[in-house]
């Protein structure tokens, strides 16, 4: 995946894809950001608000959670930022935001 690119959406992986670049890529124009957040709301990837689902979440892997790296530019070592790549913020010490992060986690490793 390469920043900037004409995006084509073919699986809900490529979707998920998109949503990330939505949530992260600073450089998308209104129409891009429209139609993705159309077609993730259309497959429950976003809510109604445009915040992402359980769903968005359960579909991230490591390709998923790669490019969400390189668009917030968050290393593994960044304090503060789930390690699964979620995005979402950690509490404290701890490496992982959720339950459901933390056995991403371990799938991850195994
Ligand atoms: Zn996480």
């Amino acid at each position: 995946m390469i920043r900037g690119q004409a995006f084509t959406i073919r699986t809900l992986h490529d979707l998920v894809l998109m949503v990330v670049r939505l949530r992260y890529e600073k450089g998308l124009n209104d129409k891009a950001r429209e139609r993705i957040t159309d077609i993730a709301q259309t497959n429950g990837l976003l809510d109604a608000a445009g915040k992402p689902t359980s769903k968005y979440f359960a579909l991230i892997d490591d390709e998923v959670e790669k490019l969400a790296r390189e668009l917030t530019g968050h290393t593994k070592q960044a304090a503060g930022l789930c390690a699964c790549g979620c995005g979402r913020m950690v509490r404290g010490r701890a490496k992982t935001a959720t339950q459901a992060c933390r056995k991403r986690m371990s799938r991850m490793a195994a």
